[in-house]
């Protein structure tokens, strides 16, 4: 962050159309299948459910999308992402699109990342609840059901119990130049197969000693298609269904299962699932043969997951970091999580906007920071209320104040809480502080031997106290080891802003100040990247060895009143230096804690 330039940005005025929503893939898909009719017999039965349960029942969502995340940590800024396609398209288009916990893996799951997934897609702005129907769907839940559907594929002759090692499946597989070779299983009987299977279930086999196999081709180009497993032994206690269970569904199998039973229409993922979409189809088919689920049956689409600079965007990666202590907690205002970019001061408007201005495509690329930060300056800069704060601050003393103002004297002073409203609406209150003998100002606003160029306090200069009045620098006094304690200057009367006659001075810079008055004493939180290499995990690289250790930097500052009223979560803006958001569990009006959301303009490397 950088507080070397001294007068307020140019303030865009917000009368910039609403841009139309460009257009992209996924959204001319869906526009054709609605043309097209595709869905348009598609039943909803009111919940999920096989064929038999949908039958007849005409669904009123046009379409129907679903946002999938495993519960196994904390929503990430590519999550936000995929929830604002989803939901997002959805709304466009006359659809629902269902929030579902893809909890099939019983292992690595926990009910505190259920509750901060649901926490987050509604603080995003979304909402999956329908009538009758307000709770998240939980795949688990699906269980029976798959089960049932694996007994039907056994039956058909589309699946076999596989009692090799798994040693023996891997050299089995074959390569990409090398088709597989039989399982010498794979020859058996649906009848044995059928055995094999319930007796899985009874929990007959210790763990891992066989898998249930979708039977499809060995010898197939696509890998995925090699006979994939479907079914495994596994005694995990699960966290929705206990030790119910002692097989579990692989998530290729039990995904396409998922969204057929939710009647879903467009299944919409990120592109390292693009060869698995040969199953998702072929399991479908198979299923919809069988009669046990409804056609049309849903599709599988494509993009490119968000690479961010700077950012790694991998819940295991994240949960290290947390784990070592790197950062403070999931929510540490500095993680590309959800809770921590709300932490940050990011706003859900804001997040909104950056997915729709980078959109959707089916090719990799790495988006700019800047370009996040860019949305949220975007979205505060007509929201939050200005204030001055000095971070650095240096005692200035006015030391003819008592002569020309009276001794003790404080003066009143406003300035509007925000310097342009979108036409129409009505201005916020003004802010309301004091000037008095002695003001704080920042370190770097005075150079008793004044580096070329500069515009700011040294001896002789004259300068307006933002808001404020006019004042000469006189000179300072330090310490024994030559720091500078306070500064000294001259005020002129009758130079206050905003009364008749007041620029009658004119001068080349403008500083901002708080008054040692009335002045609040304030923690505030300066971040930065987390990380100094723009691509910090990319090629398996150590993302540890490129935190950048100075990610935070807590700085003793000065607020002025209307500052350090801000209720917490709210954002402002420090006048010259950036926007801030009041800390969500430390700040108080008698403590006030900020953070640093994103500088005034892109200061990053420069
Ligand atoms: P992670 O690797 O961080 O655990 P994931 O893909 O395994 O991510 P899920 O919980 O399975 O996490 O993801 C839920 C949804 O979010 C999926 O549909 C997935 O495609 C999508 N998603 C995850 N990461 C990104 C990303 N970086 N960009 C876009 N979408 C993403
Ligand atoms: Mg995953």
């Amino acid at each position: 962050m950088s507080a070397s330039h001294i007068s307020q940005p140019k303030t865009a005025i917000a009368t910039a159309p609403e841009p139309i929503k460009p257009s992209n893939f996924l959204r001319q898909i869906i526009e054709s299948d609605l043309e097209h009719g595709t869905y348009a017999a598609r039943c909803w039965g009111g919940s999920p459910g096989d064929a038999a349960h949908h039958d007849g029942k005409p669904d009123p969502a046009k379409i129907r999308t679903r946002f999938p995340p495993e519960p196994n940590g904390y929503l990430h800024i590519g999550h936000a992402k995929s929830i604002c396609i989803n939901f997002g398209l959805a709304r466009d288009y006359g659809g629902v699109c269902h929030l579902r916990f893809d909890d099939t893996n019983p292992e690595k799951e926990d009910t505190e990342y259920v509750d901060s997934i649901v926490d987050a897609v509604r603080w995003l702005g979304f909402d999956w609840s329908q009538p009758g129907n307000d709770q998240p769907y939980q795949a688990s839940d699906y269980f029976e059901f798959m089960y049932r559907a694996a007994e039907v594929l056994i039956q058909a002759g589309h699946a076999y119990v596989d009692e090799q090692t798994a040693e023996e499946m891997r050299l089995h597989r074959g390569d990409f130049g090398k088709p597989g070779s039989d399982s010498p299983f794979r020859n058996r009987s649906p009848g044995e197969n059928l055995a094999k299977f319930r007796a899985m279930r009874a929990g007959t086999y210790p763990d891992g000693t066989m898998v249930l196999r979708a039977k499809i081709d060995m010898a197939s180009p696509n890998i995925n298609l090699r006979d994939p497993a479907i079914y495994r032994i596994r005694r995990a206690t699960h966290h929705n269904t206990g030790d119910t269970w002692c097989i579990y569904p692989m998530y290729t199998y039990a995904h396409p299962i998922e969204d057929a039973l939710e009647q879903i229409t467009h299944s919409i993922c990120t592109l390292e699932f693009e060869d698995q979409r040969p199953f998702y189809d072929w399991l479908l088919e198979r299923l919809i043969e069988g009669g046990l689920l409804a056609a049309p049956p849903p599709r599988q689409y494509e993009f490119a997951r968000l690479n961010l600079t700077y950012v790694i965007t991998s819940k295991r990666k994240l949960a290290s970091l947390v784990s070592e202590g790197k950062v403070a907690g999931w929510d540490d205002p500095r993680m590309p999580t959800i809770v921590g970019l709300r932490r940050r001061g990011f706003t859900p408007e804001s997040l909104q906007l950056f997915a729709e201005r980078i959109g959707v495509t089916k090719s990799d690329s790495w988006i700019d920071y800047a370009t996040l930060e860019g949305c949220l300056r975007e979205d505060l800069e007509t929201k939050a209320y200005r204030g001055m704060a000095v971070l650095n601050p240096v005692k200035l003393v006015l030391t003819n104040w008592d002569e020309v103002m009276g001794p003790g004297h404080l003066e009143p002073c406003t300035q509007p809480a925000l310097p342009h409203v979108p036409e129409g609406t009505t201005p916020p209150p003004p802010r309301h502080f004091t000037i008095g003998k002695a003001v704080w100002i920042e370190r770097e606003d005075f150079e008793e031997t004044p580096p070329k160029a500069y515009k700011r306090l040294y001896p002789g200069n004259t300068v307006r106290l933002k808001g404020g009045y006019v004042i000469t620098c006189t000179g300072c006094s330090k310490d024994a080891s030559g720091s500078i304690v306070e500064v000294y200057a001259h005020v002129i009367p009758d130079t206050k802003s905003g009364t008749p006659g007041s620029d009658r001075v004119k001068v080349k810079a403008a500083i901002t100040w708080v008054g040692v008055a009335d002045g609040v004493a304030a923690e505030v939180r300066l971040y930065d990247r987390l990380f100094l290499d723009a691509q910090p995990d990319a090629g398996g690289k150590d993302f540890m060895a490129s935190l950048n250790p100075n990610s935070l930097l807590v700085r003793r500052a000065v607020v002025e009143p209307s500052l350090a009223q801000t209720l917490p979560d709210q954002k402002v803006q420090f006048e010259r230096h950036g926007y801030f958001v009041a800390d969500r569990h430390d700040h108080s009006m008698q403590r006030p804690v900020f953070n640093l959301a994103v500088g005034l303009k892109d200061s990053w490397g420069k």
